[in-house]
Protein backbone atom coordinates (compact mmCIF):
# COMPACT_ATOMS: atom_id res chain seq x y z
CA UNK A 1 0.00 0.00 0.00
CA UNK A 2 1.79 3.62 -0.87
CA UNK A 3 0.06 6.62 1.25
CA UNK A 4 1.48 9.77 -0.19
CA UNK A 5 1.20 13.18 2.64
CA UNK A 6 1.28 16.65 0.69
CA UNK A 7 2.08 19.19 3.24
CA UNK A 8 4.05 22.55 3.67
CA UNK A 9 6.24 20.73 5.99
CA UNK A 10 7.35 17.16 4.85
CA UNK A 11 10.21 17.13 7.61
CA UNK A 12 7.81 17.06 10.87
CA UNK A 13 5.73 14.60 9.09
CA UNK A 14 9.21 12.33 7.42
CA UNK A 15 10.73 13.03 11.32
CA UNK A 16 7.94 11.00 13.63
CA UNK A 17 7.14 8.44 10.08
CA UNK A 18 10.73 7.35 10.51
CA UNK A 19 10.58 6.22 14.48
CA UNK A 20 9.46 2.65 15.87
CA UNK A 21 6.55 0.57 14.47
CA UNK A 22 5.85 2.49 11.35
CA UNK A 23 9.87 3.23 10.90
CA UNK A 24 10.79 -0.14 10.56
CA UNK A 25 7.28 -1.43 7.76
CA UNK A 26 8.38 1.53 5.75
CA UNK A 27 12.20 0.29 5.94
CA UNK A 28 11.17 -3.54 5.17
CA UNK A 29 8.53 -2.27 2.62
CA UNK A 30 5.57 -3.03 4.16
CA UNK A 31 3.94 0.27 3.27
CA UNK A 32 5.15 3.04 1.06
CA UNK A 33 4.51 6.43 2.88
CA UNK A 34 5.92 9.66 1.09
CA UNK A 35 6.01 13.25 2.56
CA UNK A 36 5.43 15.65 -0.51
CA UNK A 37 6.25 19.05 -0.32
CA UNK A 38 3.44 21.45 -1.94
CA UNK A 39 5.91 24.20 -2.27
CA UNK A 40 8.00 22.11 -4.50
CA UNK A 41 5.22 22.83 -7.39
CA UNK A 42 4.34 26.45 -7.20
CA UNK A 43 4.53 28.98 -10.30
CA UNK A 44 4.90 31.74 -8.01
CA UNK A 45 8.48 33.17 -8.95
CA UNK A 46 8.67 33.88 -4.81
CA UNK A 47 7.76 30.62 -4.29
CA UNK A 48 4.46 31.47 -2.48
CA UNK A 49 1.65 28.93 -1.78
CA UNK A 50 -0.57 30.93 -0.23
CA UNK A 51 -2.39 33.99 -0.54
CA UNK A 52 -5.17 36.43 1.44
CA UNK A 53 -8.85 35.41 0.83
CA UNK A 54 -11.35 37.32 -1.22
CA UNK A 55 -13.60 39.12 0.62
CA UNK A 56 -11.37 39.92 3.11
CA UNK A 57 -10.67 38.34 6.44
CA UNK A 58 -8.00 37.14 8.83
CA UNK A 59 -5.10 34.64 8.10
CA UNK A 60 -4.14 33.39 4.27
CA UNK A 61 -5.35 30.39 2.29
CA UNK A 62 -3.03 27.95 0.41
CA UNK A 63 -4.44 28.70 -3.40
CA UNK A 64 -5.34 26.04 -5.72
CA UNK A 65 -2.71 26.16 -8.56
CA UNK A 66 0.53 24.28 -6.36
CA UNK A 67 -1.89 21.57 -4.92
CA UNK A 68 -3.61 20.27 -8.05
CA UNK A 69 -0.14 20.13 -9.77
CA UNK A 70 1.30 18.43 -7.17
CA UNK A 71 -1.60 15.38 -6.74
CA UNK A 72 -1.11 15.58 -10.43
CA UNK A 73 2.44 14.80 -10.35
CA UNK A 74 1.59 11.49 -7.82
CA UNK A 75 -0.13 9.67 -10.38
CA UNK A 76 1.25 10.83 -13.53
CA UNK A 77 -0.57 9.01 -16.56
CA UNK A 78 -2.15 6.41 -14.20
CA UNK A 79 -5.42 5.79 -15.34
CA UNK A 80 -7.23 4.92 -11.72
CA UNK A 81 -6.63 8.41 -9.74
CA UNK A 82 -5.36 7.85 -6.36
CA UNK A 83 -8.15 8.23 -3.23
CA UNK A 84 -7.57 11.97 -1.78
CA UNK A 85 -8.08 12.81 1.42
CA UNK A 86 -8.40 16.17 2.82
CA UNK A 87 -7.45 16.75 6.77
CA UNK A 88 -10.30 18.93 7.97
CA UNK A 89 -11.98 19.62 10.93
CA UNK A 90 -15.06 19.86 8.55
CA UNK A 91 -14.98 16.49 8.00
CA UNK A 92 -16.60 13.40 9.07
CA UNK A 93 -14.18 12.10 12.65
CA UNK A 94 -12.61 9.17 11.93
CA UNK A 95 -13.27 5.95 13.37
CA UNK A 96 -11.54 2.40 13.24
CA UNK A 97 -14.32 0.80 10.76
CA UNK A 98 -13.30 4.02 8.36
CA UNK A 99 -9.25 3.04 8.92
CA UNK A 100 -9.85 -0.93 8.03
CA UNK A 101 -11.76 0.21 4.91
CA UNK A 102 -8.80 2.72 3.84
CA UNK A 103 -5.94 -0.08 4.71
CA UNK A 104 -7.98 -2.19 1.57
CA UNK A 105 -6.98 0.96 -0.85
CA UNK A 106 -3.79 0.61 -2.97
CA UNK A 107 -3.27 4.48 -3.09
CA UNK A 108 -4.24 7.30 -0.73
CA UNK A 109 -2.74 10.55 -0.89
CA UNK A 110 -3.63 12.73 2.27
CA UNK A 111 -3.65 17.00 1.86
CA UNK A 112 -2.58 18.74 5.08
CA UNK A 113 -3.96 22.31 4.61
CA UNK A 114 -2.57 24.94 6.96
CA UNK A 115 -3.29 28.86 7.41
CA UNK A 116 -6.77 29.25 6.86
CA UNK A 117 -6.80 26.33 4.51
CA UNK A 118 -7.26 25.26 1.00
CA UNK A 119 -9.23 27.25 -1.84
CA UNK A 120 -12.66 25.58 -2.21
CA UNK A 121 -12.23 25.08 -5.74
CA UNK A 122 -9.57 22.61 -4.69
CA UNK A 123 -11.91 20.22 -2.46
CA UNK A 124 -14.89 20.45 -5.38
CA UNK A 125 -12.71 19.62 -7.82
CA UNK A 126 -9.96 16.74 -6.95
CA UNK A 127 -10.99 15.75 -3.08
CA UNK A 128 -12.54 12.45 -2.56
CA UNK A 129 -12.96 12.52 1.03
CA UNK A 130 -12.68 15.29 4.20
CA UNK A 131 -11.89 13.46 7.53
CA UNK A 132 -11.54 14.97 10.94
CA UNK A 133 -9.76 13.70 13.71
CA UNK A 134 -12.32 15.21 16.33
CA UNK A 135 -14.06 18.43 16.87
CA UNK A 136 -11.37 21.07 17.29
CA UNK A 137 -9.33 22.68 15.28
CA UNK A 138 -5.63 22.13 14.82
CA UNK A 139 -2.80 24.48 13.10
CA UNK A 140 -2.61 22.11 10.07
CA UNK A 141 -3.67 18.92 8.94
CA UNK A 142 0.32 17.51 8.93
CA UNK A 143 -0.89 16.19 12.85
CA UNK A 144 -4.17 14.34 11.64
CA UNK A 145 -2.57 12.90 8.14
CA UNK A 146 0.22 11.33 10.43
CA UNK A 147 -2.53 10.23 12.91
CA UNK A 148 -4.53 8.63 10.19
CA UNK A 149 -1.57 7.38 8.24
CA UNK A 150 -0.36 5.68 11.57
CA UNK A 151 -3.90 4.03 12.13
CA UNK A 152 -3.72 2.66 8.56
CA UNK A 153 0.04 0.99 8.45
CA UNK A 154 -1.22 -1.14 11.59
CA UNK A 155 -3.90 -2.63 10.03
CA UNK A 156 -1.60 -3.78 6.99
CA UNK A 157 0.08 -7.61 6.62
CA UNK A 158 3.71 -7.87 8.96
CA UNK A 159 3.71 -4.31 10.25
CA UNK A 160 2.56 -5.91 13.80
CA UNK A 161 3.92 -8.93 14.68
CA UNK A 162 0.60 -10.93 14.17
CA UNK A 163 -3.51 -10.37 13.73
CA UNK A 164 -3.81 -10.93 17.29
CA UNK A 165 -1.80 -7.52 18.20
CA UNK A 166 -4.13 -5.56 16.42
CA UNK A 167 -7.71 -7.61 16.78
CA UNK A 168 -7.38 -7.41 20.32
CA UNK A 169 -6.74 -3.80 20.74
CA UNK A 170 -9.67 -1.17 21.82
CA UNK A 171 -11.77 -0.34 19.04
CA UNK A 172 -11.28 -3.14 16.54
CA UNK A 173 -14.28 -5.46 17.46
CA UNK A 174 -16.26 -2.62 19.19
CA UNK A 175 -15.19 -3.42 22.29
CA UNK A 176 -12.44 -1.56 24.44
CA UNK A 177 -9.60 -3.39 25.37
CA UNK A 178 -9.24 -5.66 28.78
CA UNK A 179 -6.94 -4.25 31.56
CA UNK A 180 -3.30 -5.71 31.18
CA UNK A 181 -0.50 -6.12 33.81
CA UNK A 182 2.95 -7.19 33.53
CA UNK A 183 5.85 -7.49 36.70
CA UNK A 184 6.30 -7.10 39.28
CA UNK A 185 3.27 -9.22 39.83
CA UNK A 186 2.39 -6.88 43.55
CA UNK A 187 3.40 -3.52 43.48
CA UNK A 188 1.75 -0.54 45.89
CA UNK A 189 0.37 -3.32 47.73
CA UNK A 190 -1.87 -4.30 44.67
CA UNK A 191 -1.54 -8.00 42.76
CA UNK A 192 -1.73 -8.96 39.36
CA UNK A 193 -5.42 -11.10 38.90
CA UNK A 194 -4.67 -14.60 39.95
CA UNK A 195 -6.93 -15.77 36.71
CA UNK A 196 -3.42 -14.14 34.85
CA UNK A 197 -1.19 -16.44 36.73
CA UNK A 198 -3.10 -19.60 36.31
CA UNK A 199 -1.90 -20.76 32.75
CA UNK A 200 -5.29 -21.82 32.36
CA UNK A 201 -6.02 -19.88 28.74
CA UNK A 202 -9.54 -20.88 28.17
CA UNK A 203 -10.55 -18.89 31.49
CA UNK A 204 -7.76 -16.33 30.94
CA UNK A 205 -9.73 -15.22 27.15
CA UNK A 206 -12.84 -15.81 28.87
CA UNK A 207 -12.02 -13.40 31.82
CA UNK A 208 -10.40 -11.08 29.28
CA UNK A 209 -13.84 -11.02 27.31
CA UNK A 210 -15.93 -10.15 30.48
CA UNK A 211 -13.08 -7.51 31.53
CA UNK A 212 -13.39 -5.57 28.22
CA UNK A 213 -17.38 -5.46 28.37
CA UNK A 214 -16.85 -4.19 31.51
CA UNK A 215 -14.32 -1.42 30.53
CA UNK A 216 -16.48 -0.75 27.78
CA UNK A 217 -19.65 0.00 30.02
CA UNK A 218 -17.77 1.54 32.37
CA UNK A 219 -15.78 4.24 30.11
CA UNK A 220 -17.83 4.32 27.16
CA UNK A 221 -21.42 2.54 26.84
CA UNK A 222 -22.34 4.22 24.23
CA UNK A 223 -20.19 1.97 21.74
CA UNK A 224 -22.24 -1.11 23.10
CA UNK A 225 -25.09 -0.62 21.10
CA UNK A 226 -23.17 -0.94 17.96
CA UNK A 227 -20.72 -4.07 19.04
CA UNK A 228 -21.04 -7.13 17.57
CA UNK A 229 -22.82 -9.29 20.94
CA UNK A 230 -23.54 -12.49 21.72
CA UNK A 231 -26.62 -13.70 23.71
CA UNK A 232 -24.12 -14.01 26.59
CA UNK A 233 -22.80 -10.98 26.53
CA UNK A 234 -25.46 -9.37 26.38
CA UNK A 235 -27.13 -11.35 29.45
CA UNK A 236 -22.93 -10.36 31.22
CA UNK A 237 -23.98 -6.73 30.71
CA UNK A 238 -27.08 -6.54 32.11
CA UNK A 239 -25.88 -8.89 35.38
CA UNK A 240 -22.66 -5.69 35.11
CA UNK A 241 -25.96 -2.89 35.63
CA UNK A 242 -27.85 -5.25 38.13
CA UNK A 243 -24.66 -5.03 40.03
CA UNK A 244 -24.73 -8.97 40.70
CA UNK A 245 -20.89 -9.33 39.19
N1 LIG B 1 -10.56 27.51 8.40
C1 LIG B 1 -10.75 26.13 8.69
C2 LIG B 1 -12.15 25.92 9.28
O1 LIG B 1 -12.58 26.74 10.06
O2 LIG B 1 -12.78 24.88 8.98
C3 LIG B 1 -9.72 25.62 9.67
C4 LIG B 1 -8.34 25.66 9.14
S1 LIG B 1 -7.18 24.95 10.24
C5 LIG B 1 -6.65 26.33 11.17
C6 LIG B 1 -5.80 24.60 9.23
C7 LIG B 1 -5.72 23.18 8.70
O3 LIG B 1 -5.54 22.28 9.78
C8 LIG B 1 -6.91 22.66 7.96
O4 LIG B 1 -6.86 23.06 6.61
C9 LIG B 1 -6.81 21.17 8.13
O5 LIG B 1 -6.00 20.58 7.14
C10 LIG B 1 -6.11 21.03 9.48
N2 LIG B 1 -7.00 20.66 10.61
C11 LIG B 1 -7.31 21.45 11.66
N3 LIG B 1 -8.10 20.81 12.54
C12 LIG B 1 -8.29 19.57 12.06
C13 LIG B 1 -9.03 18.43 12.51
N4 LIG B 1 -9.72 18.45 13.63
N5 LIG B 1 -8.99 17.31 11.76
C14 LIG B 1 -8.29 17.27 10.59
N6 LIG B 1 -7.60 18.32 10.11
C15 LIG B 1 -7.59 19.46 10.82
Amino acid sequence: MKIDIMTLFPEMCESVLSESIIGRARKNGYVEINCVNIRDFTLDKHNRVDDAPYGGGMGMLMGPQPIYDCYKSLYGDEEKKPHLIYMSPQGKTLTQQRVKELALTDHIVLLCGHYEGVDQRILDEIVDEEISIGDYVLTGGELPALVLADSISRMIDNVLPNDEAKELESHYNGLLEYPQYTRPYEWHGVKVPDILLSGHHANIDKWRHEKALETTLLKRPELLSSAKLSKKDTEYIKSLKKGET
